[in-house]
């Protein structure tokens, strides 16, 4: 019985959904919030038009966040997800939203208030020590930036000029070759990494929050446990990603780089969106490698998806 729950638990993708407070400027311009959480507690959010609670469109979630919902809260739920890495799973979390939602503020979160990426390394941190007498776990990460569909290392302490490349070996893994991969023994150690990370990302740009909102950062913690008891090793990951806003930029309005960047962008949360309606699906073929199309609207691919979860 618990394998069955397990299979069911791991096999299946879960959306939460996170709506953060009007911020100072909105209150300001006099905005009113359209979003109705009157049914958030059953994983239900509502979404008003025109200005009245006649017209609501509602849209159904695993769990809906409030904004009196904090990291403790977003993280409470992640937890038991993250930990499963541990046990050999690899997992995979995504924040998805349009620039100015909250996606670095949940994944990262401010130093005082911090986030997922770091709180998964706490909880990991915690659970292997508890573990101690049965396994040992030897944890590295990897910061990464793929920015124009170009995979930058953040950890990289010199600009190499060699082009970063996904490779599968022999036995199915995905790595790429050359990247850093910073073993981390303890929380402090883990929060440098972060933080070299974090600053690396902004190098090269006039404008950090403008870059950042165009290109997908990914940490990525590799897992390598051993029981002590019968000898067996598994190696696993755990991807947690902030993507590049989900807007649409419309291609009349940009030009030269800026339309690069958003073909560059579209296509991949394109692609992403097939990946992941193909996976709730359950269809026996998974387009995972992006397909050279620019076509298929993303935010109806994530709506298809909670949908049919
Ligand atoms: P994104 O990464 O999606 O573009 P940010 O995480 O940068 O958005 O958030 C935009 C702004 O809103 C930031 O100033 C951030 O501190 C603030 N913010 C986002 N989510 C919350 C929240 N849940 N509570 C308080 N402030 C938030
Ligand atoms: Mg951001």
């Amino acid at each position: 019985k618990l394998h069955n729950q397990l299979q069911e638990y791991k096999g299946n993708i879960r959306v939460f959904c996170r709506c953060r407070p009007l911020n100072k400027s909105e209150v300001e311009a006099g905005c009113l919030s359209v979003v109705d959480f009157d049914a958030a507690k059953d994983g239900e959010l509502g979404i008003l038009s025109n200005g009245g609670g006649s017209n609501k469109k509602t849209f159904k979630f695993e769990r809906v966040y409030t904004p009196k919902d904090g990291q403790v809260d977003v993280f409470a739920d992640a937890a038991p997800m993250v930990v499963s890495v541990l046990d050999g799973y690899n997992v995979c979390i995504f924040a998805y939203g349009q620039t100015g939602t909250g996606k670095t503020f949940t994944m990262e979160g401010p130093e005082e208030d911090r986030g997922v990426n770091y709180r998964t390394l706490e909880e990991l941190f915690d659970v292997a020590r508890q573990r101690a007498e049965t396994y040992t776990y030897t944890i590295s990460v990897s910061v990464l930036e793929v920015y124009n569909e170009q995979i930058r290392d953040l950890l990289a302490t010199e600009t190499s000029s060699k082009k970063l490349e996904i490779k599968q070996d022999s036995e199915g893994f995905h790595h790429i070759p050359g990247i850093v991969e910073a073993q981390v023994e303890n929380i402090q150690q883990v929060w440098n990494v972060l933080q070299k990370g974090s600053r690396a990302r902004s190098v090269g740009s006039n404008n950090v929050n403008e870059h950042s909102s165009r290109s997908h950062c990914l940490l990525c913690i590799m897992v390598r446990a051993k029981n002590l008891i019968s000898m067996e090793c598994t190696r696993s990951k755990l991807w947690l990603v902030d993507l590049a806003g989900s807007e649409r930029l419309a291609k009349t309005d940009v030009q030269g780089e800026r339309l690069k960047e958003a073909q560059n962008i579209n296509r991949s949360l394109s692609a992403l969106g097939d990946v992941i309606s193909a996976l709730a699906n359950k269809s026996s073929h998974i387009p995972y490698s992006p397909a050279d199309r620019d076509s298929g609207e993303t935010l109806s691919s994530l709506n298809f998806a909670t949908r049919v979860r």
